[in-house]
């Protein structure tokens, strides 16, 4: 029999790389039917589902006005990509079996439901996956700025961020061989050190509401399940619980 869960209500950020696959654009049928099974798992616990999607296998904001194109209309159609992702998943999800539903911070009644906080600790109060959609439903933010934002109103007991790599580096281990990965780290440490981890908005809410973060490696099959069955995996970020500094492995 599977391990208890350690917590009762998760808020989990992908980002819409995620979904590219080995693809440079789009959604890649096979990927994301394996993310919709980590959830699957997850969920199966009994563990309530937040999702925040992000975009940028679509649309960023910031690339299209690095082309030219206003800032406020390029965020708009970067908000509008995380719908098209959050409704793939939602699709991906229900055919594995699991309820979700879709709630846009942009009105789009024809395709999902509107994000109403009530309603949506509703839903996963009855055990549905819940898909926060278009981010905040403001240009100049970002889906981890969402996804903080989210967690902390539906009273999330932790953020997980799935990344494509093992956690929280000193430096990008891809250009830097000395890198090292953190075990655990302060906000405050994020926030002085610079690390990429989230953008510092997103930080600054998570630390300020004292809400506790985990980076992992979406690629691990059941790593998901692990950490959510309190398994430390990734890099664990949270205000004084842990010492900073510390590059524990
Ligand atoms: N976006 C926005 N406001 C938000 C969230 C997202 O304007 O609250 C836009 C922004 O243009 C962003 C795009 O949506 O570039 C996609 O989101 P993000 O870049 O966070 O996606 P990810 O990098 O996670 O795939």
């Amino acid at each position: 029999m599977a391990a208890a869960p350690k917590y009762k209500r998760v808020l989990l950020k992908l980002s819409g790389e995620a979904l590219l696959g080995r693809q440079d654009y789009g959604i890649d049928p096979e990927v994301i039917h394996r993310v919709a099974g980590e959830i699957f798992d997850v969920a199966q616990l009994g563990v309530q589902v937040g999702l925040v999607i992000g975009g940028g296998n679509i649309f960023r904001g910031a690339g299209l006005a690095e082309g030219g194109m206003d800032r406020v209309t390029a965020d708009h159609m970067g908000m509008l990509a995380t719908i098209m992702n959050a409704l793939a998943l939602q699709d991906a999800l229900e055919r594995r079996g699991v309820i979700a539903r879709v709630m846009s911070a942009l009105q789009m009644h024809e395709i999902c439901e509107d994000y109403i906080r009530r309603r949506a600790i509703r839903h996963l109060e009855k055990g549905r996956v819940v898909i926060f959609a278009a981010g905040t439903g403001n240009p100049f933010f970002t889906t981890d700025t969402a996804a903080s934002l989210r967690a902390i109103e539906i009273g999330a007991d932790i953020l997980i961020k799935a990344t494509k790599v093992d956690g929280v580096y000193s430096a990008d281990p891809v250009k830097d061989p000395t890198a090292v990965r953190y075990g655990r780290l302060s906000f405050d440490q994020v926030l002085s050190d610079k690390l990429m981890v989230m953008d510092a908005t997103a930080i600054v809410m998570c630390r300020d509401n004292d809400l506790p973060l985990v980076v992992f490696n979406l690629n691990g099959a059941g790593d998901l399940l692990r950490i959510v069955q309190g398994h430390e995996l990734g890099t664990s970020v949270a205000n004084d619980a842990f010492r900073t500094g510390t590059k524990n492995d």
